[in-house]
Formats: structure tokens, C-alpha cells, sequence
């Protein structure tokens, strides 16, 4: 290892960095994170604080999983990797999708497909989603829905399903035959309502009618994230879910629950479509799965789709997609590690306990400052939305935005900026004490930015 001269002298220089302007972070180069602990994350200067972004809404169980770290190591002496393409398989994932198909019972979901990461998840969702209607001789069901705000992944079919303009617009044309229906907020909506349920009407009502307009017979598939989390963690009214449950199914349509942030606790339930009382046809996952230790994911496949591919006879029901790391044995010893220690921790309900002082502390934080405009959250995903003016609710600078992150980082906590967005995702084993850490240092942060 180079000495941190080095490290300081080539940060930015030779990398470009995900969903940033490589010019700008030459001239800005990002902080060094050295070392983490439980649920501190260390920079190379020293200055250890609370991690409140949890990784990437990831490491669910801190830095310190020792079980997750073992399985890891010992995996790598084992079997550090065997493919699971047709022919070949390991114990380890064999095992997963066991362990897997209890753990999302509940959900309906009885089947995994393994791969890298959200986006690969997503992808391979909205894949089985057209070849299923495919296989049920409807091939004609090609378009997806989808939720502005939404977020889902990078790759060329999630960023078309993506409700955000800065993920699509330098990478056009995207995938044709997708439909955005209004994000279900009650902050900022093209009804200006606050009623969370007449919102999640006036959405379940376009759809209807894009439905009829469009045809359902044209309509693969719905996707959506049970909560919205890098959007700006828009959590819906809890009648949305069902609502569009019962529409999909009406009119033939898959509803594929994008949960890569939701599934394995982070809500306060173990998937987001469990506190919402839905069940998914197709259930994206990654992150939280290998405590964010080793890159990858399962795409969760509801029993209803099952006897479709397990006993077409067509051509066409092979499933041709997959990924050289799809089932990586030490990803899936990994996964087997992380499983069995959220379930011992129940860190669902840590994180519906821990997740309920936050959103207590960020409403406090609204009443003292005013460039909060709205503090929102579910379990431990949260957020707080800066303005520059409460009444027209005008977006904050980017100045006053920055300095919030800085003091807050200076007075203990990392927490995670997204346009006007300050978002708190920490690991769910964290404590009261460290909520309060988290709460105390954007409070220094909002002060230092006033
Ligand atoms: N879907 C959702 C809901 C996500 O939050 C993310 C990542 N934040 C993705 C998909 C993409 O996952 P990845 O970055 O692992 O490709």
C-alpha cells in the first residue's frame, strides 16, 4: 500500500467517479474512508463519525459482521468461485435459495435468480416480465409503468423505467412503450393535494385510464420501489400499494416491486411490500443481501409465475439472462451469513424503533430551521428537504446545501446529499445514542448553513 501522499496526490486523477462530474471532483477530490467499525465509518485524516448512510443504504449490520466476514474468508479457501450456468452449481447457493424461499414465503416468493446488483436485479425483473407474458402466448404485452421519482438501476431497461430526469437524459432514447405516472408525494404533486390517500386515488385513476387508453393487453408490467428512496425517500400513503395490486391483477399486469433498499428490514418490515400487505410478483433485492460485503443480489420470483417456466415446452422458456458472478458462491455464503444474523438481531424492528426517534428528531429540526421543508421517512429511511423559502417552497442553494453536509460530517455524522435532498439510511443495528449523534450534527449542520 502507497503512503497517503500518494493517496491524496491521485485522489480523482485516474478514475471517473459514479454519478458525478469527473471535472468537478479533480477539482473537489471526495473524502478517503480509511476504516469502519460497527456503525463508524473513519477518514484518512482521522475524523471518525456515524455512518447515517449506512454504506449505501447497504450494510445493514454495520462494519463489524464478524459472521459475514468469516463465511467470506472461508469461502475463498473453500470454493472462491464455480459458475451456475446450465451444468455446474454450489452448495452455498442451493443453500440461499432455500433459505431465501422461507425467508420471503410470506411474500409469495419461492424462486431466486442471482445476480450482481440492483441494476442487474431490475433488469433481469422487467426480462422475465415481458418473456412470461410471452410464454402465456400474449407477446404483445411489451410496455412497463412506472413511478416518477422512481429510482431503478442504471442499466439500459432501468434507466428507462427511472423517474428521474438525470439518469435518462444524457443516455436517449431509452426504451420505448414506458409509461411515468405522478410520484406519490404529498409535498410537491400536479394536484397541489396533501391527503396521501386521495393522491394514491388520483394515481390508481391515470393509470386506469392509461390502461384503457393504451390497452392492457399492449401493458407487461408495473414496477415500483414500496418506499422511494434515492428520489428523495417519498413514502407512499399505504393504500398505493395495494391500490395498483389490484388494478395489475385486474387487467393481467405484473407488478414488480423494486425493493434492492426495502427488502431484508430497512423499513421497519422485512420487505417493503410486507408493510404495505402486498405480494410482488417479481421482487428485485441486492444490497442489504451480503451486508453490502460482496456485490450481489436475487431476483425474488412469485409462485404464480412458476408453472409458466418450469413446464413450457416453448423455445422461448429458457431464461437467457444471467451473469457470470450470477450465484458467486462466496456472494452466496456471504448472503447465508447475513440472513441468519438479521433474523438473530431483528433488525426490522430495531430499525422500526431506531427509524421512529429519527423522523421525531428530523420533525424537530423542521420546527427550529427554517431551510427544512419537509422531514419525511419510514424506518431508517429518512430525509429532510431543504428549501430557500418555506411558502413557495423554492429549492435551497447548492452553497447552503453543501455547508450542511460539511458541518454535519465535522460534528460527527455522514449523512448523504441528493440534489435538495439530505437522506439518512444508516446501518439498522443503530443505537438511540447514535441517533441522537445524527440528529445533534445536522443540527450543526442547518445552523452552520443558515
Ligand atoms: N433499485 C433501487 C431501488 C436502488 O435504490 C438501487 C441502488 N441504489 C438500484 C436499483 C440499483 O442498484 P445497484 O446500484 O446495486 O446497481
Amino acid at each position: 500500500m502507497r503512503d497517503a501522499n500518494f493517496i491524496a496526490e491521485n485522489n480523482a486523477k485516474h478514475m471517473w467517479h459514479p454519478m458525478s462530474h469527473a471535472g468537478e471532483m479533480r477539482a473537489n477530490p471526495p473524502k478517503v474512508i480509511a476504516k469502519a467499525d460497527g456503525v463508524h465509518i473513519t477518514d484518512d485524516q482521522g475524523h471518525r463519525v456515524v455512518d447515517g448512510v449506512g454504506g449505501l443504504w447497504n450494510v445493514n449490520l454495520g462494519y463489524s459482521c464478524a459472521p459475514v466476514k468469516a463465511a467470506i474468508a472461508a469461502q475463498l479457501d473453500d470454493l472462491p468461485y464455480y459458475s451456475t450456468f446450465r451444468g455446474t452449481t454450489n452448495p452455498q447457493v442451493i443453500e440461499l435459495s432455500y433459505e431465501l424461499a422461507q425467508f420471503f414465503a410470506e411474500d409469495g416468493l419461492t424462486r431466486s435468480f442471482f445476480t450482481s446488483g440492483g441494476s442487474d436485479s431490475v433488469e433481469v425483473a422487467l426480462r422475465l416480465a415481458r418473456q412470461y407474458h410471452k410464454l402465456r402466448g400474449q407477446p404483445e404485452r411489451v410496455k412497463f409503468f412506472a413511478l416518477k421519482k422512481g429510482y431503478h438501476g442504471t442499466h439500459f431497461g432501468g434507466a428507462s423505467v427511472n423517474g428521474n430526469a438525470n439518469f435518462r437524459r444524457a443516455y436517449e432514447p431509452l426504451l420505448p412503450g414506458v409509461t411515468h405516472l405522478p410520484a406519490p408525494w404529498d409535498y410537491r404533486n400536479p394536484w397541489g393535494l396533501t391527503d396521501g390517500a386521495e393522491i394514491a386515488r388520483r394515481i390508481a385513476q391515470d393509470f386506469e385510464d392509461e390502461i384503457a387508453f393504451q390497452g392492457a393487453d399492449t401493458i407487461a408490467a408495473f414496477i415500483m420501489e414500496p418506499v422511494l428512496g434515492a428520489g428523495g425517500v417519498i413514502v407512499p400513503h399505504e393504500s398505493l400499494m395495494p391500490l395498483m395490486r389490484k388494478i395489475c391483477d385486474k387487467h393481467g399486469i405484473l407488478l414488480i416491486a423494486d425493493e434492492v433498499i426495502t427488502a431484508f428490514g430497512r423499513t421497519g418490515a422485512w420487505s417493503g411490500s410486507r408493510l404495505w400487505g402486498v405480494q410482488p410478483d417479481l421482487m428485485c433485492t441486492a444490497k442489504a443481501i451480503t451486508n453490502g460485503y460482496f456485490p450481489f443480489g436475487a431476483v425474488m420470483i412469485h409462485e404464480k409465475l412458476v408453472e409458466t417456466f418450469e413446464t413450457s415446452k416453448s423455445a422461448m422458456a429458457g431464461v437467457f439472462s444471467g451473469y457470470t458472478y450470477s450465484g458467486h458462491p462466496v456472494g452466496a455464503a456471504a448472503a447465508l451469513a447475513a440472513l441468519s444474523e438479521m433474523k438473530r438481531l431483528d433488525v426490522a424492528s430495531n430499525a422500526a424503533a431506531r427509524g421512529a426517534e429519527m423522523l421525531a428528531g428530523l420533525q424537530g429540526l423542521k420546527d427550529k430551521h427554517a431551510l427544512v421543508g419537509d422531514a419525511r421517512g419510514k424506518g431508517l429511511m429518512c430525509c429532510i428537504e431543504l428549501v430557500s423559502d418555506r411558502e413557495t417552497k423554492a429549492p435551497a442553494s447548492k452553497e447552503a446545501v453543501a455547508k450542511v453536509y460539511e458541518a454535519a460530517y465535522s460534528h460527527g455524522a455522514m449523512v448523504r446529499t441528493s440534489a435538495t435532498n439530505v437522506i439518512i439510511s444508516p446501518p439498522l443495528i443503530l443505537s438511540s445514542a447514535d441517533v441522537q449523534t445524527i440528529i445533534s450534527a445536522l443540527d450543526a449542520g442547518l445552523t452552520a448553513a443558515a
